[in-house]
Order: structure tokens, then C-alpha cells, then sequence
């Protein structure tokens, strides 16, 4: 696999606390990599870290193979745009000047795709309205074009939907949809908003106390929570023939427990166990999202 950004025990200490400790990440090319964590588990830390904003004080990480202690490092960075914090524009100037304004900082020598950034985000029809007047929805999108002024093809958002309204949401679930798959970027989201991060993310990094507790795909996270009944017998054997008997994907989860996954029909399950001289002694109907997967994982609060 491919990876944009590789972290290899990547740690950051700060005097006597410890933000990052033994942090492994992988981000694939293309994918839309969901950064999950609690407050105050480092999620912050890491993005500034990868962005070259502070130094890791203990690791490594590498940028599209690129180790960070390379000379190579400073022209690699040149493919990754972020918004860390607040969106970094300024509130005086139109969208069009802020993007100007970039597209000067970073040397450009042509303005010609600020037309075509402006559309991508929705902000083609800003004219003379300054930034500082825009709602936040807008300001969020007005960063992550500056982000991508220079044409990065990694992109590093952190919470890029806080505080927004439902609309604002929407906006940028879409922008970072079309981002992905329409012009191919990879992207890395913070965010606290679980549900949200479920509809897009095709990758998962679990974080906690400064450490990557687990990483998975989004397939692989969907297998772990697809809605199953789980079922107490008295006899597995019998619990395994029926199952298969009506195509039901059956686990067994030791003991006289299983899990029965895909659309059962209970009367038709307990009908075909009894004609397998089998009782069915519980059953209990379990359908785990993002959010249950997080609290099961991490446990405490049930927003991350
Ligand atoms: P949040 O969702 O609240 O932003 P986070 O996961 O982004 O949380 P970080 O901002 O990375 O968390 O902070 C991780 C820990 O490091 C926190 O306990 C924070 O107080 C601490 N920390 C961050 N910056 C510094 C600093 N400059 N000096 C000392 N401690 C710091």
C-alpha cells in the first residue's frame, strides 16, 4: 500500500507532559482519513507536527516517502495544504484578494486558476463581500482554498466543521467529497463529530493519550459493526446448520453464544432450531455504528 503519510513512533513532549508517544499512523493515497479522539488527546499536536509547525521530539514521519529529517522535506511539504485552527485568511480582503494574496506568497507565477478555486468552493459569487462579513461556513471554505492555492495533493483539516450550522455542514461534507474524488487529494480530518466523519471517511485513526490505539478501513469497520443478532442456544452445532440452512453468516463467539449476521427472521430461526431439537434461550439485537465502535474502543464520554 501507498502511503501520503507514515508516522513511526512519532512523539512530541512538551517539559514534563507527554502529547504524542509511539504514534504510528498510515494515511493511503486517496483516501479520506478520519482522525478520531477525545479532548486534549493530541489530534492538534499531530497536525502541527506534520505540518512542519513544531518538531517531533522523539520518531519519525515521512511524507510521501520523504523522512522529515530530508533536505527534501521543505519542497515535499510544497504538496500538502492544511487548515489547522482557524482558517488562515484575511478579514479585509474579498475571496478573490485572499486568494491573490497566496497565490503571491507561494511565488505563483500566474493567477488564471484562482477562477477555478473559487468554483470548487462555492465562492464564485462572493464579489466585492469581505471575508470578515462571510458566515463561517464561508470563511471554512475560504481556508481550505488558500489550503489549496499551488495545487496540494494532501490536504490536512482539523475539525473543519465545528461550530458550523447544518447547511455550513453540508457544504463542506460535499467540498471534501468532490476534493477527493473528483481532483484525486487525500485528505486528513479531525474531527469530533463522529457521525459526520461516517459519511465520508474511508479510513479510521483511533487516538488517545498521545497514542494510536487503532487504525482501519472503513470496510473493515463496517464488517465490525453490521448489524447482528447475538443468540444463546442450547446446541451450536444445530445453531451453525440451520444458519447455513438459510444463509445467514453465523460466528460463534464461544460458549453456546454466536453472532448471526444479515435480515433474520426470527420466527423462521426459532421455527428451524426447534425442528433441529435446538432452544434458543436470548437474543438480543445489536447495531453498532462509528460512535458505539468509539465508545467500546476508548470508553468514556460519547462524544469523542
Ligand atoms: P482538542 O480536540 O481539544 O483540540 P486535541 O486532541 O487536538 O484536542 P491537542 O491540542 O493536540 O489535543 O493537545 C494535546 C495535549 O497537549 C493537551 O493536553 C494540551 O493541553 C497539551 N498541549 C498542547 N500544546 C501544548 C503546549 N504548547 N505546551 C504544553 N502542553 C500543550
Amino acid at each position: 500500500m501507498e502511503y501520503v503519510l507514515e508516522t513511526r513512533a512519532l512523539g512530541k513532549q512538551y517539559k514534563s507532559f507527554r502529547a504524542l508517544h509511539d504514534l504510528n499512523m498510515h494515511i493511503p493515497k486517496g483516501a479520506i482519513y478520519g482522525f478520531v479522539g477525545k479532548n486534549g488527546a493530541g489530534k492538534t499536536t499531530l497536525i502541527r507536527v506534520i505540518c512542519g509547525l513544531q518538531e517531533p521530539t522523539a520518531g519519525s514521519y515521512s511524507l510521501y516517502g520523504c523522512q522529515n529529517s530530508s533536505r527534501n522535506m521543505a519542497k515535499m511539504r510544497r504538496r500538502m495544504g492544511a487548515v489547522v485552527e482557524t482558517p488562515a485568511i484575511y478579514p479585509e480582503m474579498t475571496a478573490r484578494e485572499n486568494l491573490e494574496q497566496q497565490y503571491r506568497v507561494l511565488g505563483l507565477p500566474s493567477m488564471s486558476g484562482i477562477d477555478g478555486l473559487l468554483k470548487l468552493v462555492g465562492l464564485e459569487n462572493t464579489g466585492r463581500k469581505k471575508a470578515g462579513d462571510f458566515s463561517l461556513g464561508m470563511r471554512q471554505r475560504l481556508g481550505i482554498a488558500v489550503a489549496l492555492c499551488g495545487g496540494p495533493d494532501f490536504l490536512v483539516l482539523d475539525e473543519p466543521v465545528n461550530g458550523l450550522d447544518p447547511e455550513g455542514i453540508v457544504e463542506i461534507r460535499e467540498l471534501i467529497l468532490r476534493l477527493n474524488r473528483q481532483e484525486g487529494i487525500t485528505i486528513l480530518i479531525s474531527s469530533h463529530i463522529l457521525d459526520e466523519l461516517s459519511r465520508l471517511a474511508t479510513h479510521y485513526g483511533f487516538i488517545d493519550g498521545g497514542t494510536m490505539v487503532k487504525e482501519l478501513s472503513a470496510v473493515e469497520l463496517e464488517r465490525l459493526c453490521r448489524k447482528a443478532i447475538h443468540v444463546k442456544v442450547s446446541d451450536t452445532k444445530a445453531l451453525l446448520r440451520v444458519a447455513d440452512s438459510l444463509a445467514l453468516p453465523c460466528e460463534l463467539c464461544g460458549g453456546m453464544e454466536a453472532d448471526i449476521y444479515g435480515e433474520v427472521t426470527v420466527t423462521a430461526l426459532v421455527e428451524a432450531l426447534s425442528r433441529e431439537g435446538c432452544t434458543l434461550l436470548s437474543l438480543t439485537e445489536r447495531d453498532e455504528g462509528l460512535e458505539s465502535f468509539y465508545m467500546n474502543l476508548l470508553g468514556g464520554e460519547r462524544h469523542a
